[in-house]
């Protein structure tokens, strides 16, 4: 039998979205007594696996943030390399700097854990009462004075049709990505724009141990990180020009490992020897969105759907924790309370402690971004005189590191979880 069903189903938070940060904020409001739905666009029960190898730098900060939420042991077990020193340079430019997390006196200044790790962690914590439908679209909404009305499509097989369910609820959260259908639909706009390039991302084989250092090389189309991943390999986060990227990620396993030699220059050959393997590649447009608002009526906007910003400091996964636990911390004191979870207050007392954060983010990401990637000659000399001055600056390396390293942030939330 085909043919179309609707079902209508009442929820306090529904969740379009359940990326890395939506599903986050499922488990982080899942403690409390309400009534939790996740729409996500692709199959939960594949998607962690079937990701090109994709990895993230996680802050100090939110990896405490993810021992709140209990699933930190989970993503460590299955491997986590930490950062335990950070080597920046421009192939062709005197200046570099290096950076020791002793100067910073914490643990590592960073984790690298693979996308799927993290995901898998969070959907095998998530507890049962939380409704995950999936795969599955948010395709409109509705509202009346007290409740939004979120129309969901999802594909069943083929005997069954095509289910529509209507979900009531009370506080919609668009964690649904750089493109965000919530931000659309809710009349939120935003500003950026892109930057014409793709970071293309793959391991690759030093055949010297990486111990435990990154590296980012800022060359002319923009930086190339290499991540220390698992005990021998690095992950690499290329930063290429359209062309040159189709060029590159289409080239045989030799002539790739021969190009990224050439791109991170001389002065990184003692580091590595050389690379002898290469993974899969994939590649990812780089684009710069931030949302005019955080919020509009009965709706939260989250991660990506509120603040898309160039890797090159592998902030925005980190950036989008934070705003998960500041909103989670906004809902628990509003049901502590007995009041509205969706009241204006709550809305904008979240809007209020994100705005300086996303500013202060982006604007560091993007200026570092600009200055890094200029062809313009007093940009290059400024930014080889600062890589060389850092290097005599120790109190500006420590603020800079324990910046990094998410612990000023972390500091200012306090226990929000
Ligand atoms: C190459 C690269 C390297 C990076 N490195 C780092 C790093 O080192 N550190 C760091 O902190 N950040 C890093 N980032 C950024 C980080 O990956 C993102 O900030 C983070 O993944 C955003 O998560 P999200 O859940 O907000 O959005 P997304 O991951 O985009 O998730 C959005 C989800 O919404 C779903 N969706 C979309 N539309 C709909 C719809 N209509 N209905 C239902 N579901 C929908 C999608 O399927 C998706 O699963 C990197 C990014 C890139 C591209």
């Amino acid at each position: 039998m085909t043919g179309k069903q609707t079902q209508q189903t009442n929820y306090d938070v529904v969740i379009a979205g359940g990326g890395l940060v939506g599903i986050a904020l499922a488990l982080a409001v899942s403690r409390l007594d309400l009534k939790i739905a996740v729409i996500e666009a692709q199959a939960t029960d594949v998607f962690p696996d079937s990701r090109p190898e994709r990895v993230i730098a996680l802050s100090h900060g939110s990896r405490s943030y993810l021992e709140e939420l209990g699933v930190w042991h989970d993503i460590a077990d299955s491997g986590v390399a930490p950062i335990h020193e950070v080597h920046i340079c421009e192939p062709g430019n005197r200046g570099e700097v290096g950076m020791h997390q002793n100067e910073a006196d914490i643990e590592a200044l960073g984790y690298v854990v693979s996308n799927a790790q993290i995901l898998r962690a969070l959907y095998a914590a998530l507890p049962e009462s939380v409704d995950v439908f999936a795969p599955a679209q948010l395709q409109a909404l509705d509202e009346t004075p007290e409740s939004m009305f979120v129309h969901v499509s999802q594909d069943k097989n083929i005997s069954q049709g095509k289910n529509e369910s209507i979900l009531r609820c009370r506080l919609l959260i668009g964690a649904d990505g750089t493109m965000s259908k919530v931000r659309r639909l809710r009349g939120i706009g935003s500003r950026g724009w892109d930057h014409n390039r793709f970071g293309l991302v793959a391991s690759v084989q030093p055949n010297k141990p990486h111990r435990n250092v990154a590296h980012e090389c800022f060359c002319a189309d923009g930086p190339l990180a290499f991540l220390p991943l698992d005990e021998s390999r690095y992950s690499i986060v290329w930063t290429l020009a359209p062309r040159e990227a189709s060029r590159i990620i289409a080239l045989d396993d030799s002539d790739f490992l021969h190009e990224l030699e050439r791109a991170a220059g001389e002065m990184m050959k003692p580091h590595f020897g050389g690379f002898s393997t290469v993974g899969p590649r994939a590649m990812f447009p780089f684009e710069y969105r931030v949302c005019e608002r955080f919020t509009a009526a009965r709706t939260v906007l989250i991660g990506n759907a509120a603040h898309t910003m160039h890797p090159v400091a592998g902030q925005g996964l980190n950036l989008g924790l934070r705003d998960v636990a500041v909103l989670a911390a906004a809902i628990r004191r509003a049901v502590d309370g007995g009041r509205n979870i969706a009241a204006p207050l709550v809305l904008e007392e979240y809007a209020q402690q994100r705005c300086g954060d996303t500013t202060a983010v982006s604007t560091f990401t993007e200026g570092l971004n600009a200055v890094f990637c200029s062809d313009l000659l007093p940009l290059k000399l400024v930014r080889g005189a600062g890589l060389s001055g850092m290097q005599h600056l120790p109190s500006l390396r420590r603020w800079l590191l324990r910046r990094a390293a998410g612990v000023a942030q972390r500091t200012a939330l306090g226990g929000v979880a």
